[in-house]
């Protein structure tokens, strides 16, 4: 390698070694459970998004089999070349189903979803509007879009307000929120943000990724759990949490989606989903609809683990979903925190800067269906000793 480059590189990662930020992989040899073989060692896993279950359900494991039996391992091609498989328009068929939109839109990932998504309907002209704790795949999302990207203070309407009505100049307004926040598991106010996009003629978009499948009677999300389905421009997710999949989407209008289909460069220039991935996804949406059982056995875990956690006094951030933020404050306490709970089997990252602001280290916990309660006594217990 080029000398130089070398030897900067090796100072950064140097720099990331001696602040502790540098970041170690965990390889797990395990399927996606509450329990993870690593090392050859059990671990009962307190960070895993498969929310449901579902990434090891039978039925989604023998759909993605039998598609990649039938149609192949990979696509071959993207979308608008020779990519386009049934199990493709299948997926998007049953997305807009689902989620009661017109039409749907997916892409290889979540990710992918915002970035594309962002930058096709906000241009240099626009501005786009989010909540200071917005996921990363928005944040950038909107630096690639070049709009003015514009911040209002966290959940705050009066802050969100304040900048709207200062941004008559922008030929579009773009209010981004996550529904469910991934890092403080708090719940963004929506029929407020809907009232004051409506109210200062801004288009509204929402992130759905961890409230798919786990809010809302049958599932579909915060705007079925908030009572406004229908009332957002844009509603994007990902097939990669609750759903046990992989992908990302767009749903809304049949207007929307056409438009997004002709102009998302992460849709566009990019290979399309294997097809056993896509059919697996499917499945895992019937599965939300048909097995309700498994979102209210989650449910009643996070009841069960917060009240355990707040009588032991922890601070829980105002977290109202499956996303529980153990609020510790000081990095280096964090990070020992993790790390003891390791040596006693238990996986639980340690949340720092710059992904959370500095004095906001926390641990984040993430919780499943098929945790039992001697798991999430387990973890009670252990939090009793260590924190
Ligand atoms: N949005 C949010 C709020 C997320 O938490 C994530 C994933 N962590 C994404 C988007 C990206 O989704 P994916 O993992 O499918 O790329």
């Amino acid at each position: 390698m080029n000398d130089l480059l070398d030897r900067e590189l090796r100072r950064e990662l140097d720099d990331l070694r001696l602040s502790g930020r540098y970041r170690n992989f965990k390889i797990i040899q395990s399927a996606s459970l509450p329990e993870a073989i690593i090392q050859g060692k059990r671990y009962k896993v307190f960070c895993s998004n498969n929310y449901l279950g579902l990434a090891n359900h039978p039925r989604l494991k023998q759909a993605a089999c039998e598609a990649a039996e039938r149609l192949g391992s990979g696509s071959g091609a993207s979308r608008l070349v020779c990519g386009n498989m049934s199990a493709h328009v299948e997926l998007e068929e049953e997305l807009a189903r689902f989620k009661q939109a017109e039409a749907a839109i997916i892409f290889p990932t979540g990710y992918m979803a915002n970035l594309g998504a962002i930058s096709a309907l906000a241009g240099p002209k626009d501005t786009v509007i989010i909540d200071r704790l917005c996921h990363a795949s928005i944040i950038d999302g909107c630096r690639l879009s070049r709009a003015k990207l514009q911040v209002y203070e966290h959940l705050d309407m009066d802050s969100l307000e304040h900048v709207l009505s200062r941004s008559g100049k922008y030929r579009r307004r773009l209010v981004i929120t996550d529904s469910i926040f991934s890092m403080d598991g708090d719940i963004a106010p929506l029929p407020q943000i809907i009232e004051l996009c409506r109210r200062y003629q801004a288009v509204s978009m929402v992130d759905e990724a961890h409230a798919t499948g786990v809010f809302g009677e049958h599932g579909r999300g915060t705007l079925e759990h908030l009572g406004v389905e229908g009332q957002m421009d844009v509603v994007m997710g990902t097939l990669s949490k609750a759903v046990g999949s992989l992908g990302g989407f767009v749903v809304g209008s049949q207007v929307l989606i056409d438009y997004l289909r002709q102009n998302c460069r992460s849709f566009i220039y990019t290979t399309a989903l294997p097809p056993g991935v896509c059919a697996a996804s499917t499945a895992g949406l019937k599965i939300i609809q048909d097995e309700p059982q498994r979102r209210q056995r989650l449910w009643e875990n996070v009841e069960y683990l917060r009240r355990g956690l707040l009588e032991l006094g922890f601070n829980l951030m105002g977290s109202q979903s499956q996303i529980i933020p153990v609020l510790l404050g000081d990095e280096a306490r964090t990070i020992q925190v993790s790390e003891k709970l390791f040596r006693q089997g238990i996986l639980i990252p340690g949340i720092r800067p710059p992904t959370v602001p500095k004095g906001q280290s926390r641990l984040r916990i993430t919780l499943m269906s098929d945790h039992s309660r001697e798991d999430l006594d387990c973890l009670l217990e252990a939090l009793r000793i260590c924190g």
